[in-house]
């Protein structure tokens, strides 16, 4: 990769910190890949945990290596030992413990970042929950940016968290934190008032799950809400969505946080302007912690065009054994063919057992395929792929956004629950599903989205999947305010 600096003139130098998780780590890597391309420097903050899963399996080198000393990935401790699971709810552990033992050792990675071949510093790009690394960026009085990798609609509800508080909507009270107790609340379906712009659009099961704790003074929750509210204190905020997805909320954002850049969808965005470039993007650009396993390519190609339901549940979820047969038994019940993506370590204490009943080894034999990992963009591109049933990760959401497939919506925390409800409420491309674990209802839903109203969700899924591709083409909403980003980060060591 050319570049049109050398030397003492390098480039501005740009320090992405992402939290080490999958879908935030990929988002983050997509981002820095568009800054590589358009002549920064960048260094990416990784944990150990997370580099050697992307070295593994994510082909880090390879895919940056076409830019030679454009790109570093700095490393840092989590603080936490090698076993730890780093799932589940345990992945509050991993942001927590950050808190702790981050901000030292990030001083330190700034202090490396600086080289002969390389700028200073000259602004820094976080994810939430980071404000440990701002007292480094106040002392060498450079700029910095929020990014969070999450959708604007669950952004803006975590944002009004103290005004939902403050109404009185959430935590709900009297309640224990077992999850069937919260699901099967009434209140759970009142109307929220307290988030502007969602009115007639939020129940409080739709709130974050964060909320859904004994009391509001709990720690993560708290946390979250100042460290949300205190975006309006960065230089700019940035957000891997689109103005024609949600540009209502958007507005509500930007009446606190005016130099917000909607971006997104940044993995499609990335494609497009690598192929302007003259690259070609496709598999270098996998940023997964797991290894794809590329057979169910070749079990799609032997599949009916759009009459498989593609699941996945993303890279933390996990289900207990009962959850993951109701599941099992909808799908198989359905008639319909599956690809199901279960990671190794996605059911609770690893117990599927050895006793699976036989009507579900044959119903899968017949329809279905299970694996642990997938290229999960190439599977939703597969023609045979007809539904997307997700667990309404914001990264998996994006992904069918921008292929245009219908999506059954399941949710198992933090902004999932909003983000289901957009999809089912506001954007009409699917059903939403969330607080219900039921064969009958995973079996009904299916055959709903799948046959009968599959005409209706495929249009309005179709319709989205356009204005998203505008949106990163030439003179798009996204196209525009990367650039705009782009020049605003260019323009860093001037200051
Ligand atoms: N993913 C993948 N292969 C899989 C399952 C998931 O590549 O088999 C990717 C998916 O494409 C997405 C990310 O993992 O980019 C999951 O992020 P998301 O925000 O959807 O959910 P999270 O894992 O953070 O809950």
């Amino acid at each position: 990769m050319s570049s049109e600096y050398s030397g003492a003139a390098a480039p501005p130098h740009i320090l992405i910190f992402p939290v080490p998780l999958q879908g935030h780590v990929s988002s983050m890597l997509n981002l820095a890949e568009i800054f590589c391309l358009s002549d920064l420097h960048v260094t990416v903050v990784l944990t150990d945990y997370s580099h050697r899963r992307l070295l593994r399996h994510g082909g880090l080198h390879s895919r940056f290596s076409r830019y030679g000393g454009a790109f570093r990935a700095a490393t840092i401790s989590d603080g936490l030992p090698d076993d730890h699971p780093r799932t589940g709810e345990a992945i509050f552990d991993v942001v927590m413990s950050l808190r702790e033992v981050g901000g030292e050792q990030f001083r330190r990675v700034m202090e490396s970042s600086d080289g002969a071949s390389r700028r200073r510093v000259s602004c820094l790009i976080i994810d939430g929950m980071m404000s440990y690394t701002l007292p480094v960026a106040a002392e060498r009085r450079i700029p910095y940016f929020i990014f969070r990798t999450i959708s604007a609609c669950a952004f803006w509800s975590y944002f009004c968290t103290p005004e939902i508080i403050a109404a009185g909507e959430m935590p709900l009270r009297g309640n224990d934190e077992d999850k069937l107790t919260y699901w099967r609340k009434k209140e759970m379906d009142f109307p929220v008032t307290a988030v502007p712009g969602m009115e007639g659009i939020l129940r409080r099961r739709d709130l974050p799950g964060l909320l859904r704790v004994n009391d509001a003074a709990n720690l993560s929750l708290q946390a979250m809400a100042a460290e949300t509210k205190a975006t309006t204190k960065a230089n700019g905020f940035i957000l891997n969505t689109f103005e024609d997805l949600e540009g209502p909320i958007l507005d509500q954002i930007r009446k606190h946080i005016p130099n917000l850049y909607s971006v997104g969808p940044l993995h499609s965005h990335l494609k497009s302007r690598l192929e302007s470039s003259g690259f070609e993007s496709s598999q270098k650009n996998s940023s997964s912690f797991w290894a794809e396993d590329s057979s169910c390519i070749d079990w799609l190609d032997s599949q009916p065009i759009g009459s498989v339901v593609y699941v996945s549940f993303g890279s933390v979820t996990m289900l207990t054994r009962d959850e993951l047969f109701e599941f099992w038994y909808g799908l198989v019940n359905s008639g319909i063919r599956f690809l199901w993506v279960i990671r190794p370590d996605s059911v609770v204490g690893n117990r599927v057992g050895d006793t699976i009943p036989e009507e579900l080894e044959e119903g899968t034999k017949r329809r279905g395929h299970m694996v642990e990992w997938v290229p999960q963009s190439t599977v939703l591109g597969h023609p045979s792929v007809g539904v997307f049933f997700t667990h309404s990760g914001w990264n998996s959401i994006l992904e069918c956004v921008a292929i245009g497939l219908p999506m059954i919506c399941w949710a198992y925390f933090v902004d999932q629950m909003t983000n289901s409800r957009f999809v089912s409420e506001v954007w009409k491309m699917g059903l939403d599903i969330k607080d219900t674990c039921d064969r009958v209802i995973v079996e009904n839903v299916v055959r709903e989205v799948m046959e009968v109203r599959k005409d209706e969700f495929l249009e309005r899924a179709r319709a989205m999947s356009i204005m998203a591709r505008n949106a990163i083409s030439e003179g798009g909403s996204s196209f525009v305010n990367l650039n705009r980003l782009n020049e605003f980060l260019k323009s860093t060591t001037q200051r």
